[in-house]
This record gives structure tokens, C-alpha cells and sequence, in this order.
């Protein structure tokens, strides 16, 4: 409770902050708008027609099946870091849009998804971040994201904040695919007071950008150990193949 009132709080703020200094691009800086029309084009290159599967190459053991809607690359990853990193919560509004597409192909794409939307409820489940990342930004900027895209279901769904991190790991985005899976092995679980609504239910693991896939592996053993019946994914973007070795995820044609 404390929480959504501190986070409504923050909403007016930034609303009356807007009213008095006009938004600026948050990537080239030009006034007018928190994304500017040139940089929306540039990101809109990187953003494909629908949702599409991403399989991360090599997948890591366990990986649930993952829906993304754009390639974790260039602008649509510079928008991202700005949202999360350099305090452009503004940016919220243009990035939900996009996280709720990949949730809403997930879910429409999976029978014991839509069923579960019919039924005893989806569980759409943010990845727990780091505890340190958390000190370090002072909120959960993909919190907000997932509340908006779950509020685009048709169904019963809801956010649960069910996933907790059990020790410290190390910064992901300094580590190759094998140290990113090492850092994350047993690092996720269930809270306990929790364990009851996984059981038997159906999960959306929801991050933000997915790389090496190995934080989405990790939430879905914890979930599937509490007895998830079914886990399947979804990001606003994902890493494709580079050329020259580096974290890879191919895109199978749909
Ligand atoms: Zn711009």
C-alpha cells in the first residue's frame, strides 16, 4: 500500500514537474517531448511488426518459452537504460505499450495461459532484480511496466510480486553467457507465504530486456519448483545474434 500511494505520489510530482520544464528527448536531448519524433523512428526501427519468440543461443536448461517485441539493440535498448538507469521514469508511458504486446502474444499464444485467464487467475510475475539495484535506484522501474501491461489482459491477472532473491549477484551486464547463468543458479525463489498461490497455477515471467536468458531460466525453476503448472515468458526486447561471438538469441520465424 505504502508503496502504490509513494508511487502515485511520484506520478503528480513528475505531472507538475512536466508543467513547468518541458520534457526533453531522452536521447538526444532536443525539448519538446521525453521522446522526440526522430529518436521514436529510430526505435521504431528496432521493434518488429508483432511479437515474436526468442530463443537464446545456446538456450540456458529450462528456459520458458519467451515472446519479445523488439531487438535489444540500439535506440530500443539506449530507451530502456534511460528509463531505468537515468531516471527518465517519464518514459514509462512509450515503454509499457511494448511490454504489454509481447504479454499479450505470450498469453495468446499458450492454452493454458488463456485458460488460466478464464479461470483461477494468471499470475504475471516480475523478475525479483538484485537487492542492490534496488538500494541503488530507490524503486523498481519494471514494476510500473508490468502493471500497465497486465491491465491490457482481458481476463483475470494480476501482478505478483511472488519471486524474491535469495543472495547477492554479480552485475549481469559485465558477464558472458556462462558466468551469467553461474551468477544466477539458485539465486530465485518463492516467497514461502506465496507458494500456495503458484501452486498449480500458470506464470508470465516478465523482464525488461532479455540477454543470455539465464535471469528468465532461473524465475521459472523457482516458480516450476513451487509447483507452477505451466511457465512461459515475456520482454520488451531481446539480444539478437551478433557477429564475432558476445551474448546471442536467435529469432525463429514465427
Ligand atoms: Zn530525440
Amino acid at each position: 500500500m505504502g508503496e502504490r500511494s509513494s508511487a502515485d505520489a511520484g506520478t503528480v510530482l513528475s505531472d507538475l514537474v512536466d508543467l513547468v520544464i518541458p520534457a526533453t528527448c531522452a536521447l538526444c536531448h532536443r525539448p519538446g517531448a521525453p521522446l522526440c519524433r526522430g529518436c521514436r523512428e529510430a526505435v521504431a526501427r528496432c521493434l518488429h511488426a508483432s511479437a515474436r519468440p526468442a530463443v537464446p543461443s545456446p538456450p540456458p536448461p529450462g528456459i520458458p518459452s519467451c515472446w519479445v517485441t523488439g531487438e535489444a539493440s540500439g535506440a530500443l535498448r539506449a530507451v530502456v537504460t534511460a528509463y531505468k538507469d537515468e531516471g527518465r521514469r517519464d518514459l514509462a508511458k512509450v515503454l509499457a505499450p511494448w511490454l504489454a504486446q509481447a504479454l499479450r502474444t505470450a498469453v495468446g499464444a499458450d492454452a493454458a495461459a488463456r485458460e488460466s485467464l478464464r479461470g483461477r487467475g494468471l499470475l504475471v510475475v516480475p523478475v525479483p532484480g538484485s537487492p542492490r539495484a534496488r538500494r541503488r535506484r530507490g524503486d523498481v522501474p519494471l514494476r510500473p511496466l508490468v502493471s500497465a501491461a497486465v491491465a491490457t489482459l482481458a481476463g483475470r491477472a494480476c501482478v505478483a510480486d511472488v519471486l524474491v532473491a535469495t543472495r547477492t549477484t554479480l552485475d549481469q551486464s559485465t558477464l558472458d553467457a556462462v558466468e551469467r547463468a553461474a551468477n544466477q543458479a539458485g539465486a530465485t525463489t518463492v516467497r514461502s507465504r506465496q507458494r500456495g498461490a503458484v501452486e498449480g497455477g500458470v506464470c508470465v515471467v516478465v523482464d525488461d530486456l532479455v540477454t543470455t536468458g539465464a535471469t528468465l531460466a532461473e524465475a521459472a525453476r523457482a516458480l516450476r519448483e513451487a509447483g507452477a503448472r505451466s511457465v512461459l515468458a515475456a520482454a520488451i526486447g531481446a539480444t539478437t545474434r551478433r557477429s564475432g561471438g558476445g551474448p546471442t538469441l536467435r529469432h525463429p520465424r514465427p
